[in-house]
């Protein structure tokens, strides 16, 4: 049955030989965040499913179209997290750490699940990277977490460029969603029907509507940014001179909105153009009420998000380096069950030394043993035998230039004095030299 050996559509399996750079990118990430000051976060894979109506938004497309919700036996609504905000703040807020020093700094690398058209980069189960940072209001912490992306992206080596924008706050957004409205209105029986319903409900939703009719319609529909109140238009300033002053590029972008409800004022994406069409690798904003109307303090906040598949495409479209796959620093090959034992010991305390060591659990000839240390990549090989074992020693093979060193076999003690020599990569990096 091909429905047992085929994943669903919109998921995707990391492989072994994959693996390692996940494992890269998630210490990276988490290195960079320490470095400001944000904490590792984990919470639940899914919420009760008016979370995300709440924050999210009940007339966004996450919320209309694109979330995996189902009843559980308890006959509670139930949705996989759609993204990582409105769960991080609902743990922060039960947990009282809004109540500690302000601003609380937070960073996760989570799954999260949307129901959409699967296409390169885009899967209905993907992974990301966020932050959020609560408490502060000041322009200085919007700057602060878009710096951590330039940082990131920069010792990453990914291309991406910065567009900012601001949306507002709800008193000045009021006149704003009434032009859209008005915009919008004039055209009201091209839209699709759920821009139809937004129009009254939500018109800035409209703006993300992916319909091409709709698309259509929002070209040359207000902006924003001519609606903005002096205590916003003086926030982005503030933002934007920051940026000038820690020398990060930005290209003010009037049209990002974000997909979702929560935000407001200083919104920004990382966009590049090495993975096809032009491709947004991070995105966030400023979400000032959200901490309040989800049953919080009124606190502001301010975080983003980043897909990993996505930066992981676009760190191999630009040619990023990544850390080599691990190696199997020894294999130790053993003829009859005497030498098997001897091998199996001295590959046990090779590993309790931190190294990556292996020996025959196969029950295979020698000469396949060998073939098999080959495709592991063994950097030093051993084959044991009877007369090894008479004479206790036996010769350490260098794999890459056949250099022999007879060995004592009473212990591991001289076959690690050979291999720390060698001063191999993987033999430095466990060792952290
Ligand atoms: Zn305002
Ligand atoms: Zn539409």
């Amino acid at each position: 049955m091909a429905i047992l050996t085929k994943a669903p559509r919109g998921t995707q399996d990391v492989l072994p030989s994959q693996s390692h750079k996940w494992q890269y990118l998630e210490k990276k990430f988490m290195e960079v965040a320490g470095l400001y000051g944000f904490r590792e976060i984990r919470v639940p894979t899914f919420e009760h499913t008016e979370l995300f109506n709440r924050s999210v938004g009940d007339t966004t497309d996450v919320v209309q179209k694109e979330m995996y919700t189902f009843e559980d036996k308890g006959g509670r609504s139930i949705t996989l997290r759609p993204e990582g905000t409105a769960g991080t703040l609902r743990c922060a807020i039960e947990h009282g750490l809004l109540g500690d020093a302000l601003p609380v700094k937070v960073a996760y690398c989570l799954s999260a699940f949307r129901y959409e058209k699967p296409q390169a980069g885009r899967l209905r189960e993907f992974h990301q990277f966020g932050v959020e940072m609560l408490g502060s209001s000041a322009p200085a912490s919007d700057a602060e977490v878009i710096s951590m992306v330039r940082h990131l992206f920069d010792e990453l080596g990914v291309e991406a460029s910065l567009e900012i924008n601001s949306i507002g706050c709800p008193t000045c957004r009021a006149k704003f969603q009434q032009a859209l409205h008005d915009h919008f209105a004039a055209r009201r029986e091209e839209l699709c029907d759920t821009c139809k319903d937004r129009l009254e409900r939500n018109p800035m939703r409209l703006l993300d509507c992916k319909s091409p009719i709709c698309q259509e319609i929002g070209k040359g529909a207000p902006v924003m940014l001519d609606f903005l109140c002096d205590e916003c238009t003086a926030h982005f300033d503030e933002v934007k001179a920051l940026l000038d002053a820690m020398g990060i590029a930005y290209k003010v972008n009037p049209t990002i909105v974000r997909g979702l409800d929560y935000y407001t004022k200083t919104v920004f994406e990382f966009v590049t153009d090495k993975i096809g069409s032009q491709a947004t690798v991070c995105g966030g904003g400023r979400y000032d009420g959200l901490v309040q109307q989800l049953g919080g303090p009124a606190l502001p906040g301010i975080g983003f998000g980043m897909g990993i598949e996505r930066l992981l495409m676009t760190m191999e479209a630009c040619g990023c380096s990544f850390p080599e796959e691990k190696e199997c620093v020894c294999y130790i090959g053993a003829m009859g069950p005497a030498a098997g034992a001897k091998a199996a010991q001295l590959v046990a305390e090779m590993r309790k030394e931190g190294f990556w060591a292996e020996c025959d659990t196969m029950g295979r000839s020698v000469k396949a043993q060998m073939k098999y240390a080959n495709k592991l990549g063994a950097k030093f090989s051993m084959i044991l035998g009877d007369s090894e074992l008479e004479q206790g020693k036996a010769n350490l093979k260098k794999m890459d230039d056949g250099t022999v060193s007879e060995i004592s076999l009473k212990n591991a003690e001289e076959m690690l004095s050979v291999i720390y020599a060698a001063k191999l990569s993987d033999v430095a990096e466990s060792l952290s030299l």
